[in-house]
C-alpha cells in the first residue's frame, strides 16, 4: 500500500506537496479550515528563480503566466507635484518573475491536483497522537483517522505547530511591523497601476483586481505605541480596525477614503509581520512545510516561493528515502536550511525599505528605486543576481547534493 500523508492547509505549500507526493506514489489528503478554495484570502505574491522551476515542472507555467498580474507603473504620490512614476522593478532584475494573486495560484494548484488528492474542506485537527505505526488524527466534526505522516501546511498561525511543538509566542519573531490588505470597489478608476504613498513609518499601495470591478489596498506600518507583540489582540475587528485608524488616521492621499473602507471590507486581514524560527521542523512523524515552520515574514520574505520549494523538496527527500520519514526529514531540513536563511535575512531589510523610518528616507527612497530602474536592463539583472548570489537550479536543492552529503 502506498505510504498515506495528511496535509493540514490548502495555501500553497499544501497543494504543492499533495502534487509531488502522488507524482512520487504516496497517497495524500488536505484538510483545510476554509470552506473552498476561493475563500483562504488573495493577495499578490511572487514566485522567482527555483520556485518558478517547480511551477514549470509541474506543468502549470502556462497557467501562472496566463493569470499573472499585469502592472505597467508604481506612482509613488509627492505632496503637491505630480506623482513619481517607475515601471516595474521585478520585471528588470529577472526573467523568471511572476506576480500573481495568491487565490488564482491557489485555484491553479488546486485544479492541477484535486483529481489524485482527496481534498477535505471546512474540517480542522483538533487532536495528533502519533504511535509505531503511524499517526492518528482527530477532526473537529469528521471521525477520527490513520495516516502513515502528517504534515502541517497551515501557515503563519499553524494549529499543527502548535499542537505537536508548542504554543505559537515561542516561535513567532515580531519584525516591528504590521500589514493591513482589504479589497473595495474600484472607484479610484485604477487600471494597470498601482498608487504608492510613503510616509514616516507606514506605506500604503493600491492596485486594481478582478480586471479592474474590484481594487485591493495593502498597508505597511509600524505600531504607532512602539515595537511589541500585538497579534493575539488582532483577532478582533475592533481592535483591528482601531489600530490601522491609529496608524493612517493622520495620514493624507487618498487614506482617509481607503480607510473607510476597510470598515466594512468582508476580507480585512491584518497581521504582525513576524516570522517563525524553530531550530528543526520535523518531530516523529510530523513536519511542517511553508509559512508553518519557516515563515520570512508575510509581504517581505519571499514566503511563496519558500512554500513552493518546500513542497517540492519535502516530497522528493520522501521518495529519495524510500518513505523513510527519519531519512526524509532530515535531508529536507538540511536542504532547506540555506533558502529559509535567506528569506529570515531579507525580511527585515525589505521591511526597513518598504517603510521608511524618517521624513528623509520616505522622501527619498522612490528616487532610489528609481535610479534603479533607470540603469540598463542587463545591468539591473546583473546587479540583482549578484545581490541574490544564486545561480542555482532545482536539481542543486536535493539531499544528494547537499556537502556533506554521501
Ligand atoms: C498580505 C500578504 C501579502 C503577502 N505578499 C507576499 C509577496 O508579495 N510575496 C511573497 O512571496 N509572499 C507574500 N506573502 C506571503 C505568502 O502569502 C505566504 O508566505 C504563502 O502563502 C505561504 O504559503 P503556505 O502554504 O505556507 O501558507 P498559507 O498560504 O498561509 O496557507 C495556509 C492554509 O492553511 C489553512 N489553515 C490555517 N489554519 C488551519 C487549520 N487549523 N486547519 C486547516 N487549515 C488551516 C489556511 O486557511 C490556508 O489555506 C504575503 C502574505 C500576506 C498575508
Amino acid at each position: 500500500m502506498s505510504p498515506t500523508v495528511l496535509i493540514s492547509g490548502a495555501g500553497i505549500a499544501g497543494p504543492v506537496l499533495a502534487y509531488w507526493l502522488s507524482r512520487h506514489g504516496f497517497t495524500p489528503t488536505v484538510v483545510e479550515r476554509a470552506p473552498g478554495v476561493r475563500h483562504t484570502g488573495g493577495h499578490a505574491v511572487d514566485l522567482g528563480g527555483v520556485s518558478t522551476e517547480v511551477i514549470e515542472r509541474m506543468g502549470l507555467l502556462p497557467a501562472v503566466r496566463a493569470a499573472r498580474v499585469r502592472r505597467d507603473t508604481l506612482l509613488f504620490h509627492r505632496a503637491d507635484r505630480p506623482p513619481l512614476a517607475m515601471p516595474r522593478l521585478s520585471d528588470l532584475v529577472t526573467d523568471r518573475h511572476v506576480e500573481i494573486q495568491r487565490d488564482d495560484l491557489i485555484a491553479i494548484l488546486h485544479e492541477a491536483t484535486r483529481e489524485q488528492t482527496e481534498y477535505v474542506f471546512g474540517e480542522t485537527i483538533t487532536a495528533v497522537h502519533e504511535h509505531d505505526d503511524g499517526v492518528t488524527v482527530t477532526f473537529a466534526d469528521a471521525p477520527a483517522r490513520d495516516f502513515d505522516l502528517l504534515v502541517g501546511a497551515d501557515g503563519l498561525h499553524s494549529g499543527v505547530r502548535r499542537m505537536v511543538f508548542g504554543p505559537e509566542q515561542r516561535f513567532r519573531h515580531d519584525l516591528g511591523g504590521y500589514l493591513a490588505v482589504f479589497s473595495y470597489p474600484n472607484e479610484l478608476g485604477l487600471d494597470r497601476q498601482i498608487l504608492g504613498h510613503l510616509d514616516v513609518d507606514r506605506a500604503a499601495f493600491t492596485y486594481a483586481v478582478d480586471d479592474g470591478a474590484r481594487a485591493r489596498t495593502l498597508l505597511l506600518f509600524r505600531h504607532p505605541a512602539g515595537a511589541g507583540g500585538h497579534t493575539d489582540d488582532l483577532r478582533d475587528p475592533g481592535q483591528r480596525t482601531r489600530l490601522l485608524r491609529d496608524a493612517f488616521g493622520e495620514s493624507g492621499w487618498h487614506l482617509p477614503r481607503l480607510l473607510a473602507h476597510a470598515d466594512g471590507a468582508d476580507d480585512l486581514y491584518v497581521d504582525s509581520i513576524s516570522q517563525i524560527r524553530m531550530d528543526t521542523w520535523s518531530r516523529g512523524r510530523v513536519t511542517l512545510v511553508g509559512d508553518a515552520g519557516y515563515s520570512p515574514g508575510p509581504a517581505v520574505g519571499g514566503g511563496t516561493a519558500l512554500a513552493v520549494l518546500g513542497g517540492y523538496v519535502l516530497a522528493h527527500e520522501l521518495a529519495l528515502a524510500g518513505g523513510d520519514h527519519h531519512t526524509a526529514f532530515r535531508g529536507y531540513e538540511q536542504v532547506m536550511r540555506e533558502p529559509v536563511a535567506r528569506g529570515r535575512r531579507v525580511g527585515p531589510d525589505t521591511l526597513r525599505q518598504l517603510v521608511p523610518g524618517t521624513r528623509f528616507a520616505a522622501r527619498t527612497t522612490p528616487h532610489l528605486m528609481r535610479l534603479f530602474t533607470r540603469l540598463p536592463r542587463r545591468a539591473a539583472r546583473t546587479l540583482a543576481a549578484l545581490q541574490r548570489g544564486d545561480t542555482r537550479t532545482l536539481d542543486d536543492f536535493s539531499s544528494t547534493k547537499q556537502p556533506g552529503s554521501s
